[in-house]
This record gives structure tokens, sequence and C-alpha cells, in this order.
């Protein structure tokens, strides 16, 4: 799989780009994500045409449509940074990406509870950025995050689960379309849909099952739509768990029953959340391995993402 393209606030890849000069280099998106992602970084301060440095600027007014103000001498910078911002998501389409970082509480590049200041001065923490703003806007389906909210384990599995899948799907597009081929993608993603909601696993199947009903454009634009719908949703250790012993049933033929009972038992500990979900998933993939198990073999959940970068590892 080549690289996935990823748009990146610019700061957080370690450039001095910050109102101050400074950066917000973040080791795990460069080090670590960076492995797998080619990133484009956007600075909307500096590539709207201010300087580095700068005066620092927030939000203020109405926090569902605030003005972009500069702190000490009151410049309106909202239009400037408006009419770059609507040229700058329509250059981004030829990128591509499957998603993008946000940094945190900027009042550029926040993607949620940035600050919006009153007339008293006083912070409601309801903003958007200006520019996150607008790329949202404009790429509704694209996943975002931002640095602050990846370091929590599950929203970092989530983006990164999801980025995988968009690129997965984005092979696809590139692709003739075919019902057979979206079909082929359904299955292998099946138990993945699954461990985030059973709802919409019946629903995607529905779907997919009257294929033939609907024109193929639409039927490829309503997959992907709630394919992004549907991986956007929490799992959880009781729904991960219920995939797992669903999976276990495909090998009620072959194990002892003393590896059914230890199996059980680790399900049993992980959905408790004594151990991670790598363990039981390590052991399934062994089974799988083991007795070649056709249809699971093809199951992207037992492998939706690069084991380096440990997203299964926590408790
Ligand atoms: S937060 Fe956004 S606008 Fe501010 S320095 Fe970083 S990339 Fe530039």
């Amino acid at each position: 799989m080549e690289k996935i393209k990823l748009g990146i606030s610019t700061c957080l890849l370690g450039e001095n780009v910050r109102y101050d000069g400074g950066h917000k280099l973040d080791r795990f998106l460069t080090d670590t994500l960076g492995g797998y992602v080619e990133y484009v970084p956007v600075c909307p301060e500096v590539e709207c045409g201010l300087p580095i440095p700068r005066e620092s600027m927030h939000l203020e007014g109405d926090p569902d449509s605030p003005r972009l103000v500069t702190t000490r001498s009151k410049q309106d910078m909202t239009d400037r940074m408006f009419q770059w911002a609507r040229k700058r998501v329509i250059e981004l389409e030829k990128d591509n990406l499957c998603g993008f970082i946000f940094k945190s509480d900027s009042p550029s590049s926040g993607m949620e509870r940035v600050k919006v200041y009153n007339e008293k001065g006083m912070p409601v923490k309801r903003g958007v950025g200006m520019f996150a703003r607008i790329f949202m806007e404009h790429f509704l389906l694209l996943p975002v995050e931002d640095e602050g909210r990846l370091h929590d384990p599950n929203l970092r599995e989530n983006f990164i689960e999801r980025i995988f899948a968009l690129k997965r799907w984005r092979e696809i597009l590139s692709k003739k379309e075919s019902r057979g081929t979206l079909v082929e993608f359904h299955t292998k993603h099946k138990l993945l849909i699954l461990s985030h909601s059973p709802k919409y696993y019946q629903m995607m199947g529905k779907l997919v099952a009257k294929a033939k009903e609907i024109p193929i454009k639409e039927l490829y634009q309503q997959y992907q739509a709630i394919l992004m719908e549907a991986l956007q949703l929490k799992t959880s250790p009781k729904k991960n768990a219920n995939v797992l012993q669903h999976m276990m049933g495909y090998f009620r033929e072959q194990l002892s029953a003393d590896e059914k009972r230890e199996l059980l038992e680790v399900i049993d500990l992980y959905r408790k959340e004594i151990i991670p979900l790598i363990v039981p998933i390590t052991l399934i993939n062994h089974y799988v391995r083991k007795y070649d198990q056709p249809y699971l073999k093809e199951q992207i959940y037992l492998n939706p993402h690069p084991l380096e970068l440990q997203l299964r590892n926590h408790v």
C-alpha cells in the first residue's frame, strides 16, 4: 500500500510557524505515524500572508460564527482568512487526503472547543478554528482529529483505523466501478464494521444485498458515506468481545475443549479490561493460520493497521 496522504497543521511537524516563532512538534505524529503517512502541511496563518512572528489572534463574538481578531491591536482577520481558506480547500482536493490532523485550541486550526471571547472578554470553549471549520464543511466525510485527542488511545486507534479504511476504499475507487468489487470490499470489512456497530453492520448488509437494484454510482456514494459513519462510532470491549466470540464459532469443529476454554478465558479477560485486545486477536490469528480458515483469513478486523503502531496494546 502506498503511503496515506494526511493533511496536518504545519506546527505539529516541528516547523517554526507559530505566532511566537515556535512550533508544537508532536513526536508520535512525526516519528511513529509518520512512517506510514505522507503529510500535507497547512499553516493557515502563514499561508494567508501573515508574518512569523506575528501578533497572536483569538476568536470573538458569536461562537457559531465568530470573528478572527488580533488580541492586542484588534485587527479583524476574518475576511482575509476566509477568502484564503475557501481557495485552499479547493486546492487540497487534488491531494486526495485520507484525513486531517489539526492543532488543538488554535483560532485558525482547532477543530472543536476553541475559546471564543464575548464582548466582556470572557471565553467560552465552543468555537471551531476558521480554517478547520471551512475544511470540515468542505470535506464532510474525511476523518479529522486534533493532536490533543490523539493522545487518547481509543480515539487514536479509531482515527488511524478510519484513515487506513479510507485508503483501502480509495484503492477500490481507482478501479473500474463494479458491484462485485464492492461486495468483495464489504465482505472483508464485515467484522470491522460489526465491532463498531451491529446496527450499521445490518444496514450495510442490506445495502449490499440490494446492490443490483441501485445505480452503481449511487451505490458507491451511499456505501462510502455509511462506511465512514459506521467506523466513526466507538468500539468497546463489549462489542469487540462479541466479534471475538463470533469468530470463535468458525473453529467449533477444530478446537479441543481445552483450547476453547483458554480462548473464552482470554476473551473474558479482555472484556473485563484486564488484558489488551491484541492478546485475543493474536490467539485467533494463530488459529486462523493453523486451520487456514478462509473467511477469517480475509477479515481486515484481524489486521486493520500495522502492528508496529501498537494501537491494540492498551487496556
Ligand atoms: S496552529 Fe495552525 S495557524 Fe497556528 S501555527 Fe499551527 S498550523 Fe499555523
